[in-house]
């Protein structure tokens, strides 16, 4: 008789941070594993849901009589083998203890959607087939013609091929008639990558050669690798990866921005072909469901992605490669929260194998630990053929005399520089961190100003597609004519975006051939990826855009660097705005001067003297790190301590100000000691997506004496329906 299962089944349902899951029997033949999938009854609908646990029991009956409630049967197992390995389960256990995050919530993240724990009618998997010509035996060389003997040759390695890589339909005849080949169906992988041009594998400079070497006879597992920008990081990640790889270990690659992963993968396709499989949110369903496979199946040693590849189902990791690690892109920063440097030093750990974190300008945190010893600190101090840092002008954009006189969003300085690079047939990158043509849009006669109805914030006013636009929330609605508070005709755009700043240039150069890179832009699927092809086949003189354009980009014919708004970030009341500004402007100059051309910076600003500015300008990361370490010290900021944030949101606003204060009171007599309670604040914008907002910071030193407390408050805060509560471990918004 078959064996009674009881399984633990992890579904989706409502209370979803109850992190529960149910239980339900199996009586079949078939032995089920932990982190397959199987269909489930759940009130009247069917679920797909993932087994979390397993146990044996030998009498059901007296086991049912013993249940307050009915433990039904399970429908279905769906998965032969597991989907989720044991070290992923585990890591959602762990995450969702360690920084409350709801385990469904990890689990969708981690998975394609086609295999999320979901209701079954919604998204069942779907597998491609196509059809390939599979060699079972060697033909006799001399009995073919030489065509097919062509054929032949360049098949024999793989004793395979794809039926529609061989266009003549003869050939294909050929081979089965002889009996030499037969037709399989087998399972096809739709994301096509098409690699992008890349540089031949160089021998290591010495000094690349240097930080290899010591990875290689280090005693420790962690690396910080500071190298400036273009000191060739990507080389040695490569090289490492190689030799991880050779060793049958696999690596896992993973980069701050869906923008980055087309060249790194072309760098890895080219040394590893086909084991190579990419993850990230850009691709379609279809595509992540092929390549999360394609990695389960065990047929790729590297796994390229941004960050939720971080989860990649790799087994045998040897490396764990982090670049860009200061990005602040890595944190989830809605719910789940999940920092994929976390993730890196969990999955680190479980496999013991090797981390290396590379920047130009770290994260204050990881550089901390660096000084500390905790991670093993190797530099890259010099560029690749020790090309000189940019030349560097800050223009202060106070001084009127500066100005051109064009729309006065442009210096003098800087058309100067642009008319010179054009002429030169060189090219230019403008950095903008606003989207959209306009900041927000005003009547002229009443002042009425554009607001989100949602969010109650300025509306920002987006050209090409003629709407108005909330950059908090994405509402959009279509521009009046006319102002609807007083019928005024006469509607004043205030401040500047990427669009505008591409629509000047035209004008001013209508020969140029000018682009726009931002998550406007990118929202439309792989044009990032083109975008940045057509630069780098020079096919673009000016490339305008947001922080994409800032990162990792690597575009030898960049002899010009401008960057507009250089203060923006600092008007933000955070204590990493001096960081995000400094690193924003160290990177984004590091795109300069690349190749044999020695590259310009020009930086406008209205707060010219600003260390952030001046020190982001010089690419000096060493004094910025002394300079913040001190101002984070002095008020007792990260590095210096660590933050928790409860986020409280509710459409009832006197209900919310009551349970927020409640709470912080609660919190601040059962933290005593412990943490600084620090709220209930009012983040902007307060009205968010329809719900009103407070939050409650936590600044402590101790996690190990917090994480019990939360343990037990947080999950009695879950109850309440009216007010949702979150709790942010390391939050990056405060
Ligand atoms: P980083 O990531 O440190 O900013 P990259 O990895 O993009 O720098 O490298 C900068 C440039 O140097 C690239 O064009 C790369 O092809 C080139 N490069 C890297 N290593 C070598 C080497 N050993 N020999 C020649 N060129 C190299
Ligand atoms: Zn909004």
């Amino acid at each position: 008789m078959n064996k009674t299962y009881l399984l633990e089944v992890f579904i989706e349902h409502q209370l979803q941070q109850l992190n529960r899951p149910f239980t339900y029997t199996y009586q079949g033949s078939l032995i089920p594993e932990k982190g397959i999938r199987v269909k489930v009854p759940f009130r009247q609908q069917s679920l797909i849901g993932y087994v979390t646990g397993i146990n044996v029991i030998e009498d059901i009956n007296a086991y049912q009589a013993s249940s307050p409630y009915p433990i039904l049967n399970i429908t279905e197992i769906l998965d032969e083998k597991p989907i989720l390995s044991a070290e992923l389960l585990l890591l959602v256990d762990e995450l969702a203890a360690q920084q409350f995050s709801s385990k469904i919530g990890l689990l969708q993240a981690m998975l394609p959607p086609s295999l999320f724990p979901s209701k079954q009618s919604q998204r069942s998997p779907k597998v491609a087939y196509e059809d390939w010509l599979i060699f079972t035996n060697e033909p006799v060389i001399a009995k073919l013609n030489a065509k097919q003997k062509n054929w032949w040759i360049s098949v024999k390695d793989n004793k395979k091929i794809r039926t529609h890589d061989i266009k003549s339909k003869a050939a294909i005849q050929f081979f089965l008639d002889q009996g030499l080949a037969k037709i399989e169906k087998v399972e096809k992988r739709r994301f096509d990558f098409k690699p992008l041009k890349v540089e031949a594998k160089p021998i290591l400079s010495m000094d690349q050669q240097e930080v290899v070497n010591q990875i290689n006879l280090s005693s420790q597992k962690i690396f910080l690798l500071e190298g400036v920008t273009g000191s060739g990081k990507t080389e040695v990640y490569l090289t490492l990866s190689e030799q991880v790889i050779k060793e049958n270990k696999t690596v896992l690659m993973i980069v701050p921005e869906i923008a980055l992963t087309p060249i790194m993968m072309s760098y890895y396709h080219q040394r590893f072909g086909e084991k190579v499989a990419i993850l990230h949110s850009g691709l379609t369903p279809a595509e992540k469901f092929d390549e999360y496979r394609r990695i389960l199946r065990g047929e790729v040693f590297v796994v390229v992605g941004a960050r939720s590849a971080i989860f990649a189902p790799l087994k045998n990791l040897g490396l764990i490669l982090l670049d860009e690690e200061h990005s602040e892109t890595y944190k989830q920063d809605n719910s789940p929260y999940y920092h994929a440097r976390e993730i890196a030093l969990w999955r680190r750990q479980f496999h013991n194998c090797q981390l290396v974190m590379g920047s130009a300008t770290p994260s204050l945190e990881t550089r901390a630990r660096a000084q500390k010893g905790i991670y093993q600190h190797l530099r890259l101090s010099k560029r690749i053929f020790e090309q000189s840092l940019p030349k560097t002008t800050i223009v202060d954009m106070n001084q009127t005399q500066n100005l051109s006189g064009f729309d006065s969003i442009f210096s003098q300085r800087l058309l100067d520089g642009i008319q010179l690079r054009l002429q030169q047939k060189e090219q230019v990158i403008l950095l903008v961190n606003r989207r959209g043509y306009a900041q927000s849009i005003v009547c002229r006669q009443c002042e009425f100003r554009f607001t989100c109805p949602s969010c109650q914030v300025s509306l920002a006013y987006h050209a090409q597609i003629n709407s108005l636009k909330c950059h908090y929330c994405d509402h959009l609605e279509s521009l009046p004519h006319q102002c609807p508070s007083c019928q005024g005709q006469q509607l004043m755009k205030e401040g500047f975006g990427t669009e505008k700043v591409v629509s000047s240039l035209q004008r001013l150069y209508p020969e140029a051939i000018i682009a726009r890179l931002d998550t406007d832009m990118a929202s439309v699927r792989s044009n990032p990826t083109q975008i940045l092809k057509k630069f780098q086949d020079k096919q673009i003189d000016i490339l305008v855009g947001t922080q994409m354009v800032a990162k990792g980009h690597d575009f030898p014919n960049v002899t010009l660097v401008g960057v507009m708004l250089a203060d923006l970030g600092l008007h933000v009341p955070h204590y990493r705005a001096t960081e995000r500004t400094f690193q924003l402007i160290a990177q984004v100059v590091g795109r300069t001067g690349r190749g044999f051309q020695p590259g310009e910076a020009i930086i406008q600003t209205t707060m010219p003297n600003h260390y952030a500015i001046q020190l982001g300008a010089k690419q000096d990361y060493a004094s910025f790190y002394n300079q913040e370490m001190k101002e984070r010290k002095l008020r007792q900021y990260p590095p210096f301590t660590f933050l928790a944030r409860f986020e409280l949101t509710s459409k009832d606003q006197n209900l919310l100000d009551e349970v927020a204060l409640e709470l912080t009171q609660s919190l601040k007599n059962q933290l005593e000691q412990i943490a600084e309670v620090i709220g209930p604040n009012i983040p902007y914008p307060e009205f968010f997506a329809g719900v009103f907002r407070r939050r409650i910071l936590l600044k402590y030193k101790k996690y190990q004496l917090l994480q019990p407390i939360l343990q037990t408050i947080y999950p009695l805060l879950l109850t309440k329906k009216t007010v949702k509560i979150l709790l942010n471990i390391d939050p990056y918004d405060i």
